[in-house]
């Protein structure tokens, strides 16, 4: 075997007939849209297990890697346009309103010349049903990845409706597993609303609390056992 042999490269795509660019084709489907293209992902957990963390970690990767995203959030926990993170972190955001189009967020952009490559949605669980029916046109439409972050139930221990069509339409659903952990020790999964020192089971399905011990509304992450007994521990 002599040095100048060239080398066959058999993982080479072949060249379609459209294909100008031979060796740089993405294998495509019958509709000739990418087969391997934009996604939409939702990761969820319970309270404090980083979804928030995560969201911006996933924005820098993809950010050092050169790619362009936008950030939106709604009632983040600084009530302000920023995703705010429990262990320090912050990035400014937009605010998604009831009447925000993610589309036109996403156009608007692109009309003034600026690239985006990616969505990350934090607090995606308080978004409505609308938002979730933009964010899969625009994957599946415009190849723009979105990645939304939320809590998959709401203090009944039911499933937000903006979570649960995210279950129905997401290319892929990832639970955090960062564990957080009940009073007892055990994996904590469910988000108790506590009013007056007491879990309640009734009331607006989104109603702003802390997680401070002092605040009249409050949430405590508890595990099934102890949120089905409404038991708190013994704080
Ligand atoms: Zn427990």
């Amino acid at each position: 075997m002599t040095d100048d042999a060239a080398p066959i490269c058999l993982a080479r795509p072949l060249p379609g007939p459209d294909d100008t660019r031979a060796g740089c084709a993405a294998a495509r489907g019958v509709d000739g849209r990418p087969l391997h293209a934009a996604a939409l992902k939702f990761f969820w957990g319970p309270m404090d297990c980083g979804k928030s963390t995560m969201a911006l970690q996933m924005n820098y990767n993809h950010a050092r890697q050169g790619r362009r995203g936008l950030v939106t959030t709604r009632i983040d926990r600084s009530l302000g346009p920023q995703v705010t993170t429990r262990i320090g972190l912050a990035h400014s955001a937009i605010e998604v309103t009831d009447g925000l189009d993610l589309r036109d967020l996403v156009r608007d952009a692109w009309a003034e010349g600026v690239r985006v490559d990616y969505l990350i949605c934090d607090e995606a669980s308080f978004y409505d049903l609308e938002h979730i029916e933009q964010m899969a046109e625009l994957v599946d439409n415009y190849d723009v990845d979105v990645y939304a972050f939320g809590l998959a139930t709401d203090f009944r221990s039911c499933l937000f409706p903006a979570a649960r069509r995210l279950f129905e339409l997401a290319d892929s659903v990832a639970r955090i597993q960062v564990e957080v952990l009940c009073w007892c020790g055990r994996e904590g999964l469910l988000n108790a609303r506590v009013v007056d020192g007491r879990v309640v089971r009734e009331g607006e399905q989104v109603v702003i609390g802390d997680t401070a011990n002092s605040a009249q509304v409050r949430y405590q992450v508890l595990c099934r056992r102890h949120y089905r007994a409404g038991d708190l521990g013994g704080r």
